[in-house]
């Protein structure tokens, strides 16, 4: 069975990351669907590749899938490029992969580079799990509600996010997770790539310090860690959020210290509870259960 339609990764910044196979796929199908058209014969231009192409961007796409399902059973051979990184990653290109499988046609994808890979591995987190939640919603209370429910998540948490926004979703951010470290990479394989990498109320800071912040940025949230560095587990996050949903959680950090004191509970093993339930560092929270008194 011949392959009908490639979907082939291009460079996120550096076109020296543009694969022999991409190349290769992008120079011999009949037709190159891209998601915008200027920007892709930009690429192909410097590569010198003359494939026709045609706009197949999010306000077509779905209106166009089923003539291009019957020209793929025709025998026509398409590739999909998005304009940066890898389609279908917060980007055009699922719904004809989705038609195209339903139709049983032979689809190969042409792996490169992705940001929320190259952002995690430029982090140096732990990242045997993580969570890619994409561009966050822009509304305040949308953005708290979401990283809330992240909260729980026993994973480094992934977001795509525009330089004009960066800064009020590092804010929410840090109300959230205060003291989780987090990692700002920008212009990822380009001229001026940047990681920036601290605890997430600092971050926050640093960039409200700087005049501007310009450039495509993906930002990283460490994954929920015990006190040895290990990250947590399913299970022992799992057991956090019962404890957060519990009466007890709707109380204020020292009325929470107080009821513990009350029913004899050791100051040490009080000091543990609020660390976390209050996402706070040990050592802060037992100088708060010594400082309280009954
Ligand atoms: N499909 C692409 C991929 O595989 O990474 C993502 C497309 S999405 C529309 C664009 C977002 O990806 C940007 O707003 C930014 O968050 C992130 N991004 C893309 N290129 C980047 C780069 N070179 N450095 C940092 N972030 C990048």
């Amino acid at each position: 069975m011949n392959t009908s339609l490639y979907i082939v990764a291009t460079p996120i910044g550096n076109l020296g990351d543009m694969s022999s196979r991409a190349l290769e796929a992008l120079s011999h199908v009949d037709v190159i669907l891209a998601e915008d058209t200027r920007v892709s014969s930009k690429l192909l231009n410097h590569f010198d590749i003359h494939t026709k192409l045609e706009r197949c961007d999010d306000n077509v796409i779905a209106a166009k899938t089923p003539e291009l399902i019957e020209r793929m059973k025709g025998g026509e051979v398409f590739a999909f490029v998005s304009d940066a990184g890898t389609p279908g990653i917060s980007d055009p290109g699922t719904h004809l992969v989705d038609k195209a499988r339903e139709a049983n046609l032979k689809i190969e994808a042409i792996p490169g580079p992705s940001a929320v890979i190259q952002a995690l591995v430029l982090s140096g987190l732990g990242i045997d799990t993580f969570y890619f939640a994409g561009f966050p919603p822009r509304k305040k209370q949308a953005q708290i509600e979401l990283f809330s429910a992240l909260k729980y998540y026993a994973a480094a948490l992934v977001f795509y996010e525009s330089p004009y926004r960066v800064q009020e979703t590092l804010e929410n951010l840090a109300e959230v997770f205060p003291s989780r470290t987090a990692v700002l990479a920008r212009e990822i394989t380009k001229l001026h790539e940047e990681v920036l990498r601290m605890p997430l109320f600092e971050l926050a800071k640093e960039l409200k310090s700087r005049e501007s912040i310009k450039g495509e940025i993906v930002l990283v949230v460490d994954a929920p860690r015990n006190e040895d560095g290990t990250v947590k587990n399913a299970l022992e996050m799992m057991q956090e959020l019962t404890q957060s949903l519990s009466p007890l959680a709707s109380l204020s950090s020292e009325e929470f210290i107080k009821q513990k004191l009350a029913e004899g509970m050791k100051k040490s093993q009080i000091a543990k509870e609020v660390s976390r339930t209050f996402d706070i560092n040990r050592d802060e929270a037992y100088t708060m259960v010594v400082g309280i008194n009954l």
